[in-house]
């Protein structure tokens, strides 16, 4: 290779999807900002998980970091056609103030009352519905075997390729560099990352490395043998409609993991499977809806009786199979200057903002600043301790 090939920036994102686009933004609003390259091989996102998302967002967690990582989130979201304008054009996500609502039967009070008063403690507005609030509020829904739920005002959805290409042209404005490249190697030295090999044979030396390479941050891990518990897990999104016209819903979410949202003259939404074998399997199982889906549907709504699906998609979760939760910091006790930002598992879109935020403080400030989310660093995965979420997921 020859030297000449080699160029140096202080922070080289691996991965360009919400999160890397985010954490480069967060990077270079600063003042006196560093050099930063994002290295992201595809850029049509054919295959990334942010385009593929349902575009919830939402602040029902039981784990503080996730709450409060969606009060900086959320808001931010709001206001992002304004603050993430470049040139003037508005960089509009239609963010929808929809509300998020979780229902679950007599089983699940506990955990959601529980989680609900963690959740108010951080000054999220949700409100705790019994049997007959809830068919007030939502009369198409059957809750005959519900016991309560709670009902989160200020959450919604929005467009997640809008918010990736928001971050990505913000970031761009803001003097970030995007290269249409592979990181297929990373040299360690002394300790440290210092240089990422690209497929075209170009090197880029780097202060430090952030991966957010989503489903692929497993193998980017790899790559500095840093064993990780990160595998892509298959998900399908599904649209369809309802012949009956029914009230306005708010994102639905149930134990069984039943989750949609309306979308235009419609619905999008599915059911994850935990259980799904994990790799990099983007083929569409055309039973599913039918077969997972629709009874799911139909039993806690029965307008959507004669409902099919119109559309279907298959994308992937960075899963983190210790314990469902984001990632983020650094491989501490090996490798100080390699960060990650992944394993969101599901969350990703909507913690997109406050993982930006984070990882620029870890690089400029030394430290989180804002938001302490040291409960979810390497730390535990090194221990094997998972740090879960409670209750619906
Ligand atoms: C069906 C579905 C529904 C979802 N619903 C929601 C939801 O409602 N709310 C929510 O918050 N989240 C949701 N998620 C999760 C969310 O999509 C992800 O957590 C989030 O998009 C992750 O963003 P990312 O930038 O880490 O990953 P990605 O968008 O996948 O970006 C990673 C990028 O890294 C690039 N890359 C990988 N390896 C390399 C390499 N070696 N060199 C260069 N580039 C590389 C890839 O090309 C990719 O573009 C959903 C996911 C799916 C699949």
């Amino acid at each position: 290779m020859s030297p000449a090939a080699e160029r140096a920036t202080d922070v080289l994102v691996i991965g360009g999807g919400a999160i890397g686009a985010s954490v480069a933004c967060f990077l270079r609003r600063r003042p006196n900002p560093p050099r930063v390259t994002v290295v992201e091989r595809d850029p049509t996102y054919a295959q990334a998980s942010t385009p593929r998302a349902s575009g919830g967002v939402r602040r029902l967690f039981s784990g503080p970091e996730n709450i409060e990582l969606s009060n900086f989130s959320i808001p931010f979201y709001a206001r992002f056609a304004v603050d993430m304008a470049v040139d003037g054009t508005p960089a509009d996500i239609a963010y929808r103030n929809g509300g998020y609502l979780f229902i679950v039967p007599e089983t699940g009070r506990r955990a959601l009352v529980e989680s609900l008063e963690v959740q108010h403690r951080h000054g999220a507005r949700v409100d705790l519905l019994d049997r007959a609030a809830l068919a007030s509020r939502f009369p198409s829904m059957f809750v005959d075997d519900l016991a309560v739920a709670a009902h989160s005002l200020d959450d919604g959805w929005l467009d997640p390729n809008s918010v990736l290409w928001g971050f990505r042209r913000k970031a761009v404005a803001l003097g970030a560099r995007f290269v249409a490249d592979d990181v297929v190697a990373i040299d360690l030295e002394g300790g440290l990352v210092r240089r990422a090999r690209l497929r075209s044979g170009a090197i880029i030396a780097a202060d430090w490395m952030v991966n957010a390479a989503g489903a692929w941050a497993g193998q980017v891990c790899d790559l500095i043998g840093m064993a990780n518990p990160i595998r892509p897990m298959r998900r399908f999104e599904h649209y369809f409609e309802c012949e009956t016209p029914i009230e306005p819903l708010p994102y639905v979410k149930d134990v069984h993991r039943l989750a949609f949202r309306p979308e235009g003259r419609g619905y999008t939404g599915g059911v994850p499977d935990t259980d799904e074998p994990r790799g990099f399997n983007f083929d569409v199982d055309h039973g599913y809806f039918e077969r997972v889906v629709w009874p799911a549907l139909a039993h806690r709504f029965p307008a959507f009786e004669r409902t099919r699906e119109r559309s279907v998609m298959a994308g992937l979760y960075d899963q983190n199979d210790l314990d469902g939760n984001a990632i983020i910091g650094p491989w501490s006790g090996r490798c100080a200057n390699f960060l990650l930002a992944a394993g969101f598992s599901g969350h990703g879109l909507m913690h997109a903002p406050g993982t930006g935020r984070a990882i620029a403080e870890l690089i400029l400030d030394g430290g989180f600043r804002t938001l302490d989310l040291a409960r979810l660093g390497w730390d535990r995965v090194a221990r094997n301790e998972p740090y879960r979420e409670r209750g619906i997921i």
